[in-house]
């Protein structure tokens, strides 16, 4: 009997190692794992460089107090900032500390430049911005607050492509607007570059921030650093985290200049956010994904498995209802409830997991070999043809 709390609903399944795409099961099968974490180990299992990388510090140093300056902690910050929008950098240990991080960036803003009415931020109805009080009210999701009253203030939402009721939430009070650029637990929903844009305008005009939640769908996996490069747009805030440790907790929250600005000396602080391992893991991710050609190769694998995807969906349209999301965030809607597919797929050794809207979530490491699609794609061609006989 586990004394584990019973929060979550277990695949009765577990893992004695793994490799790159690859994990090897206690049951003794070999598993092509397009979970990875839920988009966390970008870089696979048991990478040979994150692993030298991480054991090289381990003799050096684990942890140290914010008290101090932290040099790798410095460079990640300034390696971020140089190779986007941003110009400061706070680390967090996950995502959701990031998104409450963030939210306490955008309320103070306000408040240092003399307007703290200016409090309240818009969000997408049933988006995921985590877990903590702050976020699963900020998402607005029925199911995520329940039991967990009262109500945390300050969060007014809009349903997903209702431009116009988000327009006529916006009042004195609003601070900014939060969304996610590719909704991932919301079924892998693209919000479309020109939607992007138009929000973003929207902040302009009314001074408002805009956040963009990018835990998921940032550091590489849509094939740009961030997927909402794709709109050609800059944020005022962008939080990232999964990707960024390969599966080491660590979360970042990208400001400008004018937001930061309000974050003085005592406004924020985490005892373990930017510790030493995980900057020097953070920065190791980097190397890898800032290398030439690396995010090229991400979107190459995206268009090659999303082509093959796309086949399968004409030869099995009743099944399938659309291939959705960006990049290596995957989503294949079904007609029907996903939960029989993902055990099929699972018995033939290939790991997905659920999305919102009978989404099968497909999220490959964003090195993926051209084989492991190809034995993904099989498995999936083959399960189909199972469901409809
Ligand atoms: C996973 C996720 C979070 C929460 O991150 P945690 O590390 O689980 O706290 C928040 N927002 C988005 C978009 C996510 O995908």
């Amino acid at each position: 009997m586990s004394s584990l709390a019973k929060n979550y609903n277990r695949r009765k399944i577990s893992f004695r190692s793994g490799k790159g795409s690859f994990l090897y099961a206690t049951n003794g099968k070999k598993y092509l794992d397009f979970v990875q974490g839920i988009a966390v180990n970008s870089l696979g299992h048991a990478n040979p460089y994150l692993t030298k990388a991480l054991n090289k510090q381990a003799n050096k140093v684990w942890h140290v107090s914010n008290a101090f300056i932290i040099p790798e902690g410095e460079k990640l910050a300034k390696r971020l900032t140089e190779k986007t929008f941003a110009d400061y950098v706070i680390f967090q240990n996950s995502g959701t500390e990031c998104v409450e991080a963030a939210i306490k960036v955008v309320r103070r803003y306000f408040y240092s430049i003399g307007k703290p009415f200016k409090n309240r931020i818009i969000t997408i109805r049933n988006s995921f911005h985590g877990r903590t009080l702050a976020a699963i009210f900020a998402s607005g999701s029925k199911k995520m607050i329940l039991g967990f009253g009262p109500r945390v203030d300050g969060f007014d939402h809009f349903e997903f492509g209702d431009l116009k009721s988000l327009k006529k939430l916006i009042t004195k009070k609003t601070a900014g607007i939060m969304i996610e650029d590719c909704l991932g637990e919301g079924g892998c929903k693209l919000i479309p570059d020109w939607c992007l844009r138009y929000i973003r305008k929207i902040c302009y005009e009314k001074k408002i921030l805009l956040v963009i939640d990018s835990i998921q769908s940032g550091v590489g996996r849509s094939g740009k650093f961030f997927a909402f490069e794709y709109a050609k747009i800059k944020p005022d805030l962008a939080i990232i985290a999964k990707g960024l440790g390969s599966g080491f907790p660590i979360g970042a929250v990208l400001m400008n200049k004018k937001t930061a600005s309000a974050m003085t000396a005592g406004s924020h602080g985490s005892t373990f956010g930017g510790n030493p391992i995980a900057m020097t893991i953070g920065n190791a991710v980097l190397d890898q994904i800032f290398k030439k050609g690396f995010l090229t190769n991400v979107e190459k694998s995206s268009k090659y498995f999303r082509a093959e995807l796309n086949k399968i969906k004409e030869n099995y349209p009743k099944t399938i209802k659309e291939i959705r999301g960006i990049g290596l965030l995957i989503g294949l809607q079904l007609f029907k409830d996903q939960t029989k597919f993902i055990q099929k797929l699972e018995n033939n050794k290939l790991l997905t997991i659920r999305a919102a809207e009978n989404v099968v979530r497909i999220l490959p490491p964003l090195n993926v070999k051209k084989s492991e699609i190809d034995l993904a794609i099989k498995i999936i061609r083959k399960v189909c043809k199972e469901i409809k006989a």
